[in-house]
C-alpha cells in the first residue's frame, strides 16, 4: 500500500470505528456486529503497525495507552467548578423559585429539571474539537488532570463530531426531552470545555463487584465511590477494565462558535457534538410543572440505568443567570431536589469488627431490628474506620440507616440530638481483634476506600477464609466444608492451610463436636473427590488476589500444567486473554512465594491433579471466541456446570447477567428475570436441544 492510499484508508477506518462507538456508547443503538468491529478496529491497528506515522492522539487506538503516572497533575479550572444548594421537599422548592424571581421581577422564568447524576463531577477540553485535557472537580477551583484516565471512558469522544447541519427550527418543546434529530446547525467551536458526571451503570457496578469478590478484593459501597477509586488510579489500564460512562449537562468556557443562550439548546448542541446529555429533560414554566417534571423523574429513576439521588433544577436562560450569580459555593440560579432514600431510624447496639480472608477488617452496626423498605434489618455495613470517624459515629447512638438502589445498607449518620452522654467513641482496633497482629493500611483503591488489612498470614479468621474459599463449589466444591466445620478444623489446629485437609484422619474427624462418623466419612471422601478437580478449580481456589473464576479459567487454557504456570515469567503472563499487567503481577509474585511454593509441594504429594483438562493451546480451534452465553432456569438433562464447561470447551464464556452484549441464552424450566430481559432486548434465546445442536455444529466433525 502507498503512502497516499493508507492515509486515506486510515482516515476511513477511524470514521467509521467513531461512528460505531457513537452509535453503541453514546446513542446506546448499535450500528454493527461485534466481529464486524473487531474486524475493523484490528484493521486499524494493523495499519497503525505499518505506518506509524498515521497514528494521532484521538485514534480509536489510543483509549488505553502510556505509562502509569507518579502522581496527578494539578489543573486549574478556567472557571471555577461549583456545588448545588439542595432542597428536600416542595415547600423548599417553591421558595428557591420565589428566590429567583425577586432577583429577576418581572421576568417569566424558564426552568430546565434534569436527573442529578450520582458520581464524581469532570471538566473535558476540547480544542479544534480535539480532547486536550479532563480533569476533576477537586476544590472547585483546582483538580487532577486524568486525562489518561477519561480517555479510556468509551463514551467520552476523544474527537467530538462535526455536527450536521440542519434548517429546521423548532418550536419549543413542552414538558419533554429535546430531539436530538432536530438539533440547530451547529458549528465546531474553536474551544469548549464540557462538564459533567463519570459514573458506573448499576449493572457495571454490580458486577465488577461480583469479579472483585470473586478474586479476593474489596467490594466497593456503592457506584460513586468505585469511580472515584477508578478515576484516581495512576495506571489508566486499571481504569479501563472498569465499566465507567460519562453524561454531560453544561459547559465551562466556549469559544468560536455562537454560543446557545439557554440550557435546552446547550444540551442539543452537545449531543450533536457527539456526546452523551441525560436522557430525560424537562422544560417548566411553573412550580406546578416543575413539581410533575420531579415527580416524572422520580417515577422513571429505578428504569435509569445509573443512580441518580435528585433532580437539577436549572434556569434556562444564560443571561438571566449571569444577572442572579453565585455564592462562593454555588449558582443561585440552580438547586438540587433530592429524593428521600429509604431511610429508618433505630438504635447502634454495638460495632463489630469483620476479618475477612485477604485480611480487610471491616466494621459492621449491629441495629436494633428495623424494618426497612419490607424488610428487617439488623445489620449494615459502615464500610471503614474512617467512615466511622467522619461521621463520628458512636455505640449507643441512635442513627439514620438508609438502603438505596443496589446497595447494600448502610448508616447515613448518627442522630446527635437524641445523645444522651452514654454513647462511647468506638476504638477501632489499632490490631488485628483476631489474632492481635499488626494492622497495615492499604489504600490503593482510593481514600473513599481505605481499608485495614492484618498482616499475619497466619490469622485464623484469614485461615479459616482461605479454607472455605479451597470448599466452596465455585472451587474446589467440598462437599461438608462448610463453615461451621471449617471453624473447628481451625480451632483444634488440625488444619491450618488447604494441604493440611488432605492429612485428615477418619479418628480425628470424627472426635470433632457434632461430627459423628458418618459425617466424618462423608467428608473424607469428598475431600478424596476433590483431587481429581481440574486445574482451574485448584488455581482459583488458591485466593490468589485477582484471580477470579475468569482468570483461572485462561490461565488453565494458556498452561498445560501448574509446574508450566509456575516457570511463567510476568512477561508471558500478561500477554494472556483477561491477564494485564496487574494480575500477572499478583499471579508472579504469588507463584514465586517460597512458603506458597512448599504449600503447592504438599498438594502434589497428595495426589491432586495439577493438569487441565482446559489446556488449548492458540493453533485449537475456538468456534466461539468472543461470543458470551447466559444461561437460565433448569436444563432437562444438563446441570450448569456441563452446560458451561460445554460452551468454555468452544470458546465462549458465561456470563451472569444478560445484556446488549449477550449473543444467546439458554433457557429451561423456570427460568428468571433473565428470560423477560433477554426477549426485551430481542436475543436468541434457545432450549437445550437448540443449545446441543448449536454445540455439534460449532465443535464440526469429529
Ligand atoms: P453536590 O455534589 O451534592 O454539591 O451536587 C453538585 C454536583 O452534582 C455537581 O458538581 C455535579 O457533579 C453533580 N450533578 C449531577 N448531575 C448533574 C446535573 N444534571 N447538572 C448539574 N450537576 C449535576
Ligand atoms: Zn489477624
Amino acid at each position: 500500500m502507498t503512502a497516499t492510499a493508507a492515509r486515506t484508508r486510515h482516515a476511513e477506518l477511524v470514521a467509521q470505528i467513531r461512528a460505531h462507538d457513537h452509535a453503541y456508547y453514546v446513542l446506546a443503538q448499535p450500528t454493527v456486529s461485534d466481529s464486524e468491529y473487531d474486524r475493523l478496529y484490528r484493521a486499524l491497528v494493523d495499519l497503525e503497525r505499518q505506518f506509524p506515522e498515521l497514528l494521532t492522539p484521538d485514534s480509536p487506538t489510543q483509549r488505553v495507552g502510556g505509562a502509569p503516572l507518579d502522581k496527578f497533575k494539578p489543573v486549574r479550572h478556567s472557571q471555577p467548578m461549583l456545588s448545588l444548594d439542595n432542597t428536600y421537599s416542595p415547600a423548599e422548592l417553591i421558595e428557591f423559585v420565589q428566590r429567583v424571581q425577586r432577583l429577576l421581577p418581572n421576568k417569566t422564568l424558564e426552568w430546565t429539571v434534569e436527573p442529578k447524576v450520582d458520581g464524581v463531577a469532570v471538566t473535558l477540553r476540547y480544542e479544534q474539537g480535539l480532547l486536550t485535557l479532563g480533569a476533576t472537580r477537586g476544590d472547585g477551583a483546582t483538580g487532577d488532570d486524568v486525562t489518561a484516565n477519561l480517555k479510556t471512558v468509551r463514551s467520552v469522544p476523544l474527537r467530538l463530531l462535526v455536527p450536521p447541519a440542519s434548517t429546521h427550527t423548532r418550536n419549543a418543546p413542552q414538558q419533554e426531552l429535546f430531539d436530538p434529530a432536530r438539533g440547530p446547525a451547529v458549528a465546531l467551536p474553536t474551544l469548549i470545555e464540557v462538564r459533567g458526571e463519570v459514573f458506573m451503570t448499576k449493572s457495571g457496578f454490580a458486577q465488577l463487584n461480583a469479579q472483585r469478590a470473586a478474586a479476593s478484593e474489596e467490594t466497593f459501597a456503592n457506584p460513586r465511590n468505585a469511580t472515584a477509586g477508578a478515576l484516581k488510579q495512576l495506571d489508566p489500564r486499571v481504569t479501563a477494565a472498569r465499566p465507567l460512562d460519562l453524561i454531560v449537562y453544561g459547559a465551562g468556557r466556549s469559544e468560536g462558535w455562537s454560543a446557545p443562550g439557554r440550557q435546552s439548546e446547550l444540551l442539543e448542541r452537545l449531543r450533536a457534538l457527539g456526546l452523551k446529555t441525560p436522557e430525560h429533560c424537562w422544560l417548566c414554566r411553573s412550580t406546578d410543572e416543575l413539581l410533575a417534571a420531579i415527580a416524572d423523574l422520580d417515577r422513571r429513576r429505578a428504569d435509569l440505568g445509573y443512580e441518580t439521588d435528585g433532580a437539577v433544577i436549572k434556569l434556562n436562560s444564560f443571561a438571566l443567570r449571569q444577572q442572579c450569580g453565585a455564592t462562593a459555593k454555588a449558582p443561585r440560579w440552580a438547586i438540587a431536589y433530592k429524593y428521600a432514600a429509604a431511610q429508618a431510624q433505630t438504635r447502634l447496639r454495638r460495632i463489630t469488627v469483620q476479618v475477612g480472608r485477604t485480611g480487610a477488617l471491616t466494621p459492621v452496626a449491629e441495629l436494633e431490628p428495623v424494618t426497612l423498605a419490607g424488610s428487617t434489618i439488623s445489620r449494615a455495613t459502615l464500610h471503614n474506620a474512617d467512615e466511622i470517624r467522619r461521621k463520628d459515629i458512636r455505640v449507643g447512638d441512635h442513627v439514620l440507616i438508609e438502603k438505596a438502589g443496589e446497595v447494600i445498607p448502610a448508616v447515613v449518620k448518627a442522630l446527635t440530638e437524641k445523645r444522651t452522654g452514654q454513647e462511647q467513641v468506638f476504638p477501632f482496633p489499632k490490631s488485628c481483634p483476631e489474632c492481635g497482629s499488626r494492622i497495615s493500611r492499604d489504600s490503593t483503591a482510593g481514600e473513599a476506600n481505605v481499608v485495614w488489612r492484618c498482616t499475619n498470614p497466619d490469622c485464623p479468621a484469614q485461615v479459616r477464609g482461605r479454607l472455605e474459599h479451597w470448599c466452596a463449589r465455585s472451587a474446589m466444591d467440598l462437599e461438608g466444608g462448610g463453615e461451621a466445620l471449617i471453624v473447628q478444623l481451625v480451632k483444634t489446629g488440625l488444619v491450618r492451610d488447604v494441604a493440611d485437609l488432605y492429612r485428615l484422619r477418619l479418628d480425628e474427624l470424627a472426635a470433632l463436636e457434632r461430627m459423628g462418623e458418618k459425617s466424618a466419612r462423608n467428608f473424607l471422601a469428598s475431600i478424596e473427590a476433590s483431587k481429581t478437580r481440574d486445574l482451574w478449580r485448584l488455581i482459583f481456589g488458591l485466593g490468589i488476589l485477582h484471580v477470579g473464576a475468569g482468570v483461572a479459567k485462561s490461565l488453565a487454557r494458556h498452561f498445560a500444567s501448574l509446574d508450566d504456570l509456575l516457570e511463567a515469567s510476568h512477561k508471558t503472563l500478561s500477554q494472556i486473554d483477561d491477564v494485564g499487567d496487574v494480575i500477572a503481577a499478583s499471579v508472579h509474585a504469588w507463584c514465586n512465594d517460597p512458603d506458597h511454593r512448599r504449600l503447592l509441594e504438599r498438594l502434589r504429594q497428595a495426589g491432586l491433579n495439577l493438569r487441565s483438562e482446559l489446556y488449548a493451546p492458540a493453533a485449537t480451534a475456538r468456534p466461539w471466541a468472543g461470543k458470551t452465553f447466559v444461561l437460565t432456569g433448569t436444563l432437562p438433562t444438563l446441570t450448569r456446570d456441563q452446560a458451561t464447561a460445554q460452551i468454555e470447551a468452544l470458546g465462549a464464556t458465561v456470563a451472569s447477567s444478560v445484556s446488549k452484549k449477550t449473543d444467546y441464552v439458554v433457557a429451561g424450566a423456570e427460568p428468571g428475570s433473565k428470560l423477560d430481559k433477554a426477549h426485551k432486548l430481542g436475543l436468541r434465546i434457545l432450549d437445550e436441544a437448540e443449545f446441543l445442536r448449536l454445540c455439534r455444529e460449532a465443535a464440526g466433525p469429529r
